[in-house]
């Protein structure tokens, strides 16, 4: 079966939620909306009393993030990690590992679409795909929207989680793991590819962040991509969803970026703000050709149309593909620094952060107009 397409903006949460509010009166009319676009009011803060719950994201030792929670759907322990799936007020339904946000109802096409698409429409025919991770199936339905693919593996460590998913993040895989080119292995992603001898169009990695120690820490190391490059046929290409990608943080995916510059001749940063991850996110693309800044935002509309059509994609355009791809002078700075790559069974102990030298800094002197 293909994947569904992507369903439209709901009227209430998905996935048997409660209903969202019904519409107040307002003293002026809604002006109509195109048919596939709906209103939908936010419940009254007021109404949801004293029984509120939270989810406190701890990513940043700084910063506390309260998420209010509408109901708890599910909440666990696997063998790899703590599990919670949760009804969030902002956000919609969100998926939380081992304490930190994975995706959201509200977001996650943006999420899901800005890893997979720019590899898979500028790839000139993926056909053989392998993901890593991804244990909600959305990226595996952005990567099976492509026609050409033939298979789509997906390796994911923990096949309760996946399961979770299945159940209660229809949304998110729209029946994707159902489709006939999916191939779902349940194993550990580093070990896969160390023993794995398929080769690959590209390969698209969306595992857990580089927690200390968690169950990705393997995937985000040199000698991963050492082994991964091997599995990639000619044009291949890889795409990392690559961590926080903000001023507050930004030193695990500028090392990252130094560390896939170590095994591949071509890596770009690309960026995207993703609400509920309360920060801008970065992705790294690697290959040994793919320059972003040939590729023009028309070339990428044309490949929309031939290789999706008009109606996939809920947020990608070729301007905006490309502008993610365009970065302040401060950033383009932090990426140019050297310093320490990531390494199998070397701690990460970040860079001390770069500031400015205060000093007066004088009105720039511009000739008389
Ligand atoms: N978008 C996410 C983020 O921002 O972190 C990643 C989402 S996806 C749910 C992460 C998946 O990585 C999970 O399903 C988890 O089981 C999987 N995972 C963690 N470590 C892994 C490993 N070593 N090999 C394969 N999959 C792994």
């Amino acid at each position: 079966m293909m994947a569904e397409h992507k369903p439209s903006t709901p009227q209430s949460p998905g996935n048997g939620s409660p209903a969202a509010p019904p519409l107040r009166e307002r003293p002026y009319e809604l002006p109509p909306l195109p048919p596939n676009r709906c209103y939908e009011e936010l419940p009254d803060p007021e109404s949801i009393g004293e029984t509120e719950v939270v989810f406190v994201e701890q990513t940043d030792p700084f910063e506390e993030y309260s998420f209010r929670l509408q109901r708890i759907v599910h909440q666990g322990k696997t063998p790899f990690q703590d599990v919670l799936i949760a009804d969030t007020l902002n956000h919609g339904r969100a998926l939380v590992l081992d304490g930190a946000m994975q995706s959201a109802e509200d977001d996650e096409e943006i999420y899901h679409e800005m890893l997979v698409q720019p590899a898979m429409l500028r790839h000139p025919d993926p056909r053989d795909v392998i993901i890593i991770g991804g244990g909600e199936g959305a990226t595996l339905r952005e990567t099976l929207a492509h026609r050409s693919v033939r298979t789509a593996t997906m390796v994911d460590l923990d096949e309760e989680v996946v399961d979770l998913c299945r159940e209660h993040l229809k949304p998110w895989h729209c029946g994707a793991f159902d489709d006939h080119r999916a191939r779902l292995v349940y194993a550990d992603g580093r070990e896969f590819i160390e023993n794995d001898d398929r080769l690959y169009d590209v390969a698209i990695i969306d595992v857990v962040d580089m927690l200390d120690n968690g169950p990705a820490q393997k995937l985000y190391t040199r000698q991963f991509y050492e082994h991964l490059r091997r599995r990639l046929r000619p044009n291949g290409l890889v795409v990392v969803q690559a961590l926080e990608f903000s001023f507050v943080d930004d030193k695990p995916h500028v090392a990252l970026s130094r560390t896939l510059r170590s095994v591949f001749p071509e890596v770009y940063s690309y960026r995207v703000h993703v609400p509920s991850f309360l920060g801008a996110w970065g992705y790294l693309i690697a290959s040994d050709w793919f320059r972003p800044h040939e590729t023009s935002g028309a070339d990428i509309d044309r490949a929309i149309q031939m290789k999706l059509g008009g109606d996939w994609l809920s947020h990608l355009t070729g301007d905006f593909a490309k502008s993610c791809f365009t970065h302040c002078r401060e950033t383009s700075f932090l990426l140019a620094q050297p310093g320490p790559i990531l390494e199998d069974g070397v701690d990460f102990i970040p860079p001390p952060y770069i500031d400015d030298v205060d000093q007066i800094v004088e009105l720039p002197s511009l000739p008389d107009r």
